[in-house]
Formats: structure tokens, sequence, C-alpha cells
């Protein structure tokens, strides 16, 4: 074969990265569909994210702030925070991979938690960085198994908290904990894109930790809570150092125009916000109950979704996505996650909350 037959080879690490893979699709025949796959809102947008989108359509051939001014000084003045040391992008899946783009080479480590968001994983392979998963308990985070994976090539730790799939929390003083056993070499991403679903006592979104540190991310999203997972809009608050490397990295209108109206808008929607966490709670609850009345083993959640578990039912996870989905239903199936006998459900509107237990009662049943 002479040089000219070679076929164009990628960065080492790209070609072991399973491609994501959406919630869901194989349904067949059902009249109307629910689609409870992918954590998002069952709401809509707010109205007024909808306004600020339909406003701005006749200026759509403009290029859009490349510095996000609006939305960051909205961010700043909702969460009290500095907007100098907010980043926002083309949803909060942009600032995992800038982070990994921007601190992860060849060879370096990067340490996620065994059921750890999947998106980690892909963004730390492709820099050519070497996964290291700590096992968890119980669906749960061990900070100690985390720590325990630290080498002298440690570069990043990928934490979500609440975590998906699993719904589940560590509390702040596990968090403080988790920081303080990193090298300040060491970057700590603190993803805390289910936040406002947390409501337990000991719950900390990580802004403390990025305010005395210069080794701490915390990432958030408009795409769950917010209801604008279509226009891909999410940020991150970090120190400084951080910041400045992040900024020469990301694309200059990385947030587009539209996103940048609705989040800024969307950021003051405190009626939607608190309807929506009231609905949430109210059917994590009616859900929790009703399920485990079932045999269904339900992971407390902290999020707007919940894993649910088939092994103490005489069923399968795959055989109960297969009824629901020909009745319209789409869960996520967790194949990709390795808890194989799971669903993840995310809570819907009341009409489809009412549609899937009726529909796992009669399954479970049968
Ligand atoms: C949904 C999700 C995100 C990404 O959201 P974007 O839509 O990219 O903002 C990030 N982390 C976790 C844990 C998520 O579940």
């Amino acid at each position: 074969m002479s040089d000219l037959d070679k076929a164009p080879i990628p960065k080492a690490g790209i070609m072991q990265i399973n491609a994501y893979k959406a919630g869901g699709g194989q349904f067949s025949g059902a009249e109307k569909l629910y689609h409870l796959a992918s954590n998002e809102t069952p709401h809509g947008a707010p109205q007024q994210a909808r306004d600020a989108v339909v406003e701005l359509a006749n200026g759509i051939h403009e290029y859009p702030d490349p510095g996000a001014t609006k939305l960051r000084d909205a961010i700043a003045k909702k969460h009290g925070l500095n907007a100098e040391k907010i980043v926002c992008s083309n949803g909060s899946d942009e600032l995992l991979t800038l982070i990994a783009n921007g601190y992860i080479a060849e060879g370096d480590e990067a340490i996620i938690s065994q059921y750890g968001f999947l998106v980690y994983k892909n963004v730390i392979q492709a820099n050519g960085g070497t996964v290291v998963v700590a096992d968890e308990v119980g669906f749960t985070v061990v900070v100690d198994n985390m720590l325990a994976c630290v080498t002298d090539k440690t570069k990043v730790v990928y934490l979500a908290n609440p975590g998906n799939p699993t719904g589940t929390y560590i509390g702040a003083g596990e968090l403080n904990r988790l920081h303080k056993g990193l090298r300040s070499d060491i970057i700590l991403v603190i993803d805390s894109a289910y936040a406002e679903f947390c409501l337990a006592d000991d719950y900390h979104d990580g802004v403390d930790l990025v305010e005395a540190n210069d080794n701490v991310i915390m990432t958030r999203t408009f795409s769950k809570l917010y209801g604008l997972a279509g226009l891909r809009v999410g940020w991150c608050y970090a120190s400084d150092g951080i910041i400045a490397v992040l900024s020469r990295i990301r694309g200059p209108f990385n947030v587009n125009a539209t996103a940048q109206v609705a989040g800024a808008a969307a950021v003051f929607a405190d009626d939607f916000v608190k309807m929506s966490i009231d609905h949430n709670v109210k059917w994590a609850g009616v859900i929790g109950q009703r399920l485990s009345g079932l045999g269904i083993k339900v992971t407390p959640t902290h999020a707007n979704f919940m894993l649910i578990h088939f092994d103490e039912t005489g069923k399968t996870a795959e055989e109960a996505d297969r009824y629901l989905c020909s009745k319209g239903v789409v869960l996520r199936r967790l194949e990709a996650y390795n808890i194989p006998n799971a669903l993840r459900y995310t809570i819907g509107s009341d009409e489809a909350n009412e549609l899937v237990l009726s529909l796992l009662e009669t399954f479970i049943k049968s």
C-alpha cells in the first residue's frame, strides 16, 4: 500500500468512545407518545422565555453577543455571583468537553464514579485520557473510593451531584471532604445539573467551593428545570484561572442568540420554577409509594427522574420497557450504564405519570 492509500487516523482514544445514544425510540402503534427518557420538563418552557425567542425572530441575522453578557448578568444577579467568573455554553455538555479539551492530554487520568454521566467518559477519551472509575455503594458516590483513584497522573475529577442516572447526592460535608483530598492541581468538576431539584438540607451546589478555591468548576444547565433543552444553554462558575482557559478554547459565538435571550428570561421565571419543583416533589412521593407497592424498588431521588428496579418483580426491565413502549411510553434503558435491570423514569405530567403507574401495575400483575 502506498502512502496515498492510507486512511485518515483520528487521535488516540477517539475510536474507543461509544457514540452517545439518546433515550428511547422503539415504540409502536400508540396514539400518543410520552417521552420520559431524557429528563426534560413536562411543563414546556417558561412563558417569558418563549416570548423572548419570538421577539428575537427579527434579529437572527445578526451574530449573538460573543460574551453572552446579558445572560451572564442575569445568572449572576439571580444567584448572587460574580459575572466575571461565569462562562456560558451550548448546553453544559459543551463545558464538560471544554474542560477536558483544556486540561486532559494523552496519558492523563480523569476520575468518574461508577454510574457517572456518560458524557464524562466520552470527553476524557476524546482527549486520549484514561477513565478511572470509582465504585459506588447503593447507587451513591463514595468519596473515599473516588480519592483512592487519585494518582500522579490525575488531572480532573467529574462528579454529578445529584447523580444521573441515580438521582442520589452527597452532602456538603462529603463534597468538601472530596475536594480537600485532591491536590490543588486537580480540577474538581461539580456538575449540578439537577441542583434546584435537590431539597436536602445538607446539599450544596458547589458555589462556596468555587469561591474559596482555584481548582473547582460548577456546571449548570437550562435544559432540565428551565425547559430549554432544545436551545442548548448551560453555564459554569469557576476561578479566574479556569475561566481564562475556557474562554480561550470556546467558540467565539458558542451560545446562540435565541439561547441567550431565552436563558436570560428563564432565570427570573420564579413562579414556573416553584410550580415545577412542587410538581416534582409531589410525584416523586406518589411514584415511589405506588411502585414500591408493586415490588418495584425505587432509589430515593433528589432529581426529576427515578431509578426503578425490576429485580424483585420476577420480570425484567427489558420486558417492562417493551410493554411500556408498545403503549407509547418511553423510559430510559440503562444498559449503557451497566444497570440492565432498571429503567430511568423522568417524572412527567399528571397524565403521563398516571398512565405509567397504571401500565406498570397491569404489567407486574400480568
Ligand atoms: C442533562 C445533563 C447535563 C447536560 O445538559 P445540557 O443539556 O448539555 O446542558 C449535564 N450533566 C448531567 C448530569 C445531566 O443529566
